[in-house]
């Protein structure tokens, strides 16, 4: 982060790699990072094609945006991503790891299988992990002057137990305790380590739930009254890809209006 002559903030413009950027979360990620001016490379696992329309409304707002088909699950994928993204746009300064599934099944915990269970972990857990191990091998190898940091998209999930979802819930405490061992990890190299972590978000993942989750609300499940929207947690992780919480490495943002306050 700079500061102009007058203190305001002046957002350096950063290369910026999100996971599963091209819907849901990750779509508002990525607009609210192309509002602010970023370069930004995202992924998944469908076809170029598929995008081609996001890619077109970035073009509209002036973004430079590309789009890497890769699997976060396949090591080789991942490998191949970093890549292409680095011969596109540099090395990445900030990594957004917010690609994730929900189980296909909503399956009792005494009934869950062990392939839901890889599933689920190998997509939420296991490939952003290493993911963030393969970016921040190639960030030290690079100093860098410039705001570097990971953001892992975690959830509520982390601490709230769903006994039909279980291996959601464990890949997101997962992601929690990666947040904290990257951020010790990587102080010293001048990287900072975030959790940005959202209550109950409109996208894809909720549509088949959202009836539930409209009573819930009604009930007061939120302090504020309403689903969050993905341009909610955007704003939160442009935040921070701003460097004006360069001081606050290992903590956790919630985008969950007032979910997870106690009360009697
Ligand atoms: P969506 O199902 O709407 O989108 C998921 C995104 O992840 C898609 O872009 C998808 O792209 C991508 N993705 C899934 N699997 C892979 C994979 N193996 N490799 C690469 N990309 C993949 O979900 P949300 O937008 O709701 O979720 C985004 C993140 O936010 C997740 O980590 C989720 O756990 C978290 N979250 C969501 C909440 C919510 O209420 N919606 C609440 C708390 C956390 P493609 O299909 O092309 O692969």
């Amino acid at each position: 982060m700079n500061l102009d002559r007058e203190g305001v903030v002046m957002v350096e413009k950063s290369n910026v790699l999100v996971t599963g950027g091209a819907r849901g979360i990750g779509a508002g990620i990525v607009r609210e990072l192309i509002r602010q001016g970023h370069r930004v490379g995202l992924c998944g696992r469908s076809g170029a094609d598929s995008v081609a329309g996001f890619l077109a409304e970035l073009a509209q707002m002036g973004g430079d945006a590309a789009y890497f088909p890769c699997d976060v699950s396949c090591a080789a994928d991942r490998e191949r991503m970093l890549d292409e993204f680095s011969r596109r746009f540099g090395e990445p300064d900030v990594l957004v790891n917010n690609a994730g599934v929900a189980p296909d099944v909503r399956a009792d915990l005494l009934e869950m299988g062990e392939a839901s269970f890889d599933r689920v972990i190998g997509i939420n857990l296991r490939g952003p992990f290493f993911l963030t191990q393969q970016v921040a091998r190639r960030m030290i190898a690079r100093p860098s002057d410039r705001f570097r940091c990971i953001i892992n998209i975690g959830s509520v999930s982390a601490d709230y137990a769903s006994i039909n979802r279980g291996e959601y819930c464990l890949s997101k405490a997962g992601v929690a305790m990666a947040t904290k061992l990257f951020s010790v990890r990587l102080a010293g190299e001048g990287i900072c380590v975030y959790e940005v972590r959202p209550g109950v978000i409109h996208s894809d993942m909720t549509r088949g739930v959202a009836a539930k989750y409209d009573a819930m609300i009604a009930n007061g499940l939120t302090l504020q009254p309403r689903w969050g929207e993905p341009e909610d947690v955007g704003r939160a992780v442009a935040m921070l890809v701003s460097g004006a919480l360069g001081y606050s490495t290992g903590q956790v943002i919630n985008v969950d209006g007032g979910l997870v306050i106690e009360r009697f």
